[in-house]
């Protein structure tokens, strides 16, 4: 690790002053990824922002929507009264990050600004229609994951706090990988109801993505045999030591199906 500055600003805006006066500072939340990647020189930040405490842990759930601070945990999430009992499916994606170690460290906010290709948070991000609030602006999902560990996010840009729309019935279904747990394929399946059906793919692509032939499919007969049409291609698939593109692809459609079996 090379040497850099620590920080813990006491609020976000005291936090981008630092960011901004800095050379090339970085945010940290729960330091799960950040950390690794800077023992392994292969981040070399001259500033390292702590905002762990400056984001704030809170959640706040309703029928229609659940709002999630950004330094609140996977552990926090997956164990909340409120969010099991109105938004069932995002507890459960949660509790199925990693290890315990990593949910009692990890943060949503930190997830979903690093756009890992294999993280689970991207997937419930576009499924269920989410808001991602930062010190600037409010970003919708769809225009947020941009690709391989990029987002809409810009210099200085923190997320705060994120919205998502509980839907009437959803569930994610996820093929982790048997080491670190991150997802080889997972998909998000929810029903909005008037609002519609979203489908969401992580972990087989670049960068989570929305499949419309399958919000399609499952608008006319919401089965998982509905799936059986709806071909997925394997071309832009990852392909790694993990899993070949022509594996993903399949996996896509048993993911798939499996949520929706058990959206109920
Ligand atoms: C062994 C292991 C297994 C894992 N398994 C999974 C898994 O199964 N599924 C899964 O989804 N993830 C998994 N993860 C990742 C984990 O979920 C982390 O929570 C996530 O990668 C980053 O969150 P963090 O809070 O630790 O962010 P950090 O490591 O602190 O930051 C990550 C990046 O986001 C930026 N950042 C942090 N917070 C903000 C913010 N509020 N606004 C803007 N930018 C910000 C940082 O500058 C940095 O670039 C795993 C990680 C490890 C180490």
């Amino acid at each position: 690790m090379y040497d850099f500055n620590y920080h813990r600003p006491k609020d976000i805006k005291q936090a981008v002053k630092i960011l901004r006066d800095s050379e090339d500072g970085v945010p940290m939340s729960g330091g799960m990824t950040l950390v690794p990647t800077m023992k392994q020189r292969l981040a070399a930040p001259s500033d390292v922002v702590d905002i762990a405490a400056a984001a704030g842990s809170g959640i706040k759930a309703s029928t229609s929507k659940v709002t999630i601070k950004a330094g609140t945990t996977h552990a926090t999430v997956a164990s909340h009264p409120g969010i099991q009992k109105h938004c069932p499916s995002l507890a459960a994606l949660a509790g199925m990050i990693g290890d315990p170690h990593v949910r009692n460290k990890g943060t949503i906010g930190g997830s979903i600004a690093n756009n890992d290709p294999a993280a689970d948070y991207p997937s419930a991000c576009l499924a269920l229609a989410a808001k991602i609030v930062t010190n600037k602006r409010t970003i919708d999902a769809d225009k947020f994951f941009k690709g391989l560990f990029e987002t809409a996010l810009r210099d200085n840009e923190i997320i705060t706090e994120v919205e998502f729309a509980c839907p009437k019935r959803g569930a994610y279904a996820k093929f982790p990988n048997p080491a670190s747990r991150y997802a080889m394929v997972g998909v998000y399946v929810a029903d909005h109801g008037r609002k519609g059906i979203r489908v969401a793919v992580t972990g087989a692509t670049d960068s989570a993505h929305r499949n419309k032939a399958m919000e399609k499919a499952l608008t006319e007969d919401f089965a998982p045999g509905a799936l059986d049409s709806v071909k997925v291609k394997s071309d832009d698939m990852n392909d790694d030591i993990h899993a070949s593109a022509d594996y993903r692809a399949h996996l896509v459609t048993v993911m798939a199906k499996r949520a929706v079996a058990a959206s109920g």
